[in-house]
């Protein structure tokens, strides 16, 4: 925990400082309590679960095992009570505790992050206690939201997964930015990054008294954008015919497009996990914003949706399968109906025992995730390439990054020229505060 302060207003980091993830962020004026993100560290909580095979009882054994902190009035009312919870995305790192807060809490978020929320719900079976559909306010970029004597500014930023916000929170004495995670490449689907906007808006308001930025890249960095991943994927998918094995973070809409377009120069079909692809389905269905932006009504011939034991499933998952056959999509419930030449499958990880069994002459795996930094705390590389190693597969990792790199940051940093810098969600925060700050002479 940090707590640093800006007059009468305080900024506590309760977590998400020295570590990439697990933001968890306080303003306090006088009464007036607001919480930034609600995520988990993934450092502390794989020491203890192995998702999604363990997971948390509740947040009192999260609490119990000092893997999320104790904060007053989060998830039991007291007398002093937190005012407002805002979410600055879906990823898991930033939004995995909203599922403990107890209903009637103010919560807000941008309304593309509450249908991937309730999607994880549904597809995972995570109990919510707050009604995610009707319980949750949600905000477009520009809004302006009054909680007591504070105002909250929700202001569109570049992710790598759609609906990620930043933050500038005016205090009756501080202005405060909170950038959530950002990246100022733009993706595939919107070419010229969102976050501009954030730049635009926080010199709107003058000084900002504070500037609480994320830091999570440091060392070996890259600037590549989605185009070159997409150079990439094509190199690959020209020179290989045999089965492809690929993992990407299934939220990232621009990887998406970019594995669609080279599968369709390519001539490939993929076959998704259907866990992956009902996300997409759901954003494509109920996001307006998204309809257009994704691949997916129009590319049915060459998408199939892999599901085992479909008997076995939930009622409300099966219904959404069922809902996208009735559509024309390609249910597939065994790996022996799928091609093994010219075919890609997404999401190998989740069922590579039934590759090795179906045992592909020829595969070639593509990892598109940043290592070992998992934003979905899905994979374990290790056991991973143990199992590629196991079917004879070399790997390939073409990716790039949804976090701003450093020379981005500093970029940033020069527009904005705040008072003061709050690095998180960084393993090295004082490193990149330097690195900032030696960078401009004021
Ligand atoms: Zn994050």
């Amino acid at each position: 925990m940090i707590k640093q302060t800006v007059n009468n207003t305080e900024v506590i980091v309760h977590s998400g400082y020295e570590e990439i993830g697990g933001n968890l962020v306080e303003i306090r004026y006088k009464k007036n309590r607001i919480i930034l993100d609600l995520g988990i560290s993934f450092k502390q909580f794989k020491k203890f679960y192995e998702w999604p095979f363990r997971t948390p009882k509740d947040a009192d054994e999260l609490i119990e095992l000092g893997i999320v902190p104790k904060i007053e009035g989060l998830f039991a009312k007291t007398e002093n009570d937190i005012n407002a919870i805002f979410i600055s995305h879906a990823h898991r790192d930033h939004s995995e505790l909203t599922q403990y807060i107890p209903s009637g809490t103010n919560l807000f978020m941008g309304e593309t992050c509450e249908i991937i929320l309730r999607t994880r719900r549904d597809v995972y079976n995570i109990k919510y206690k707050i009604d995610l559909k009707n319980g949750v306010t949600k905000f477009r970029t520009g809004f302006e939201i009054p909680i007591d004597e504070i105002t909250v500014h929700p202001i569109h930023v570049d992710h790598s997964i759609p609906g990620a916000y930043s933050y500038i929170i005016r205090t009756p004495d501080a202005t405060i930015l909170y950038t959530g995670d950002y990246r100022l490449h733009g993706g595939k689907v919107c070419e010229r990054s969102l976050t501009e906007d954030m730049i635009i808006k926080a010199k709107e308001y003058g000084k900002i008294d504070l500037f609480i930025t994320e830091g999570t890249r440091f060392s070996d960095c890259s600037t590549d954008r989605e185009i070159d991943v997409l150079a990439r994927l094509n190199k690959i998918l020209s020179s290989f015919d045999g089965t492809i094995l690929l993992e990407y973070s299934y939220l990232d809409i621009d990887r998406y497009e970019s594995i669609i377009e080279a599968a369709v120069n390519w001539n490939k079909n993929i076959l998704f996990d259907y866990r992956h692809l009902i996300f997409l389905y759901r954003l494509y269905k109920e996001d307006s914003g998204l309809t257009k932006k994704i691949s997916l009504d129009a590319y049915k011939d060459m998408l199939y949706i892999y599901v085992k034991n479909r008997g076995r499933l939930r009622r409300k998952v099966r219904e959404i399968i069922e809902e996208m056959e009735n559509e024309g999509y390609n249910i597939i419930e065994t790996l022996q109906d799928v091609p093994t030449q010219n075919v890609i499958l997404e999401g190998f990880n989740l069922y590579i025992q039934d590759i090795f069994k179906t045992g592909p002459e020829r595969c070639l795996a593509i990892h598109s995730t940043s290592e070992p930094y998992d934003e979905e705390i899905e994979i374990s590389y290790e056991k991973l390439n143990n199992w590629l190693k196991a079917l004879n597969a070399p790997s390939y990792r073409i990716h790039s990054s949804g976090h701003i790199h450093p020379l981005d940051l500093i970029k940033v940093y020069k527009e904005i020229l705040p008072k003061d810098t709050l690095v998180i969600h960084s393993e090295y925060p004082n490193q990149v505060k330097e690195m900032l700050t030696k960078n401009v002479i004021k």
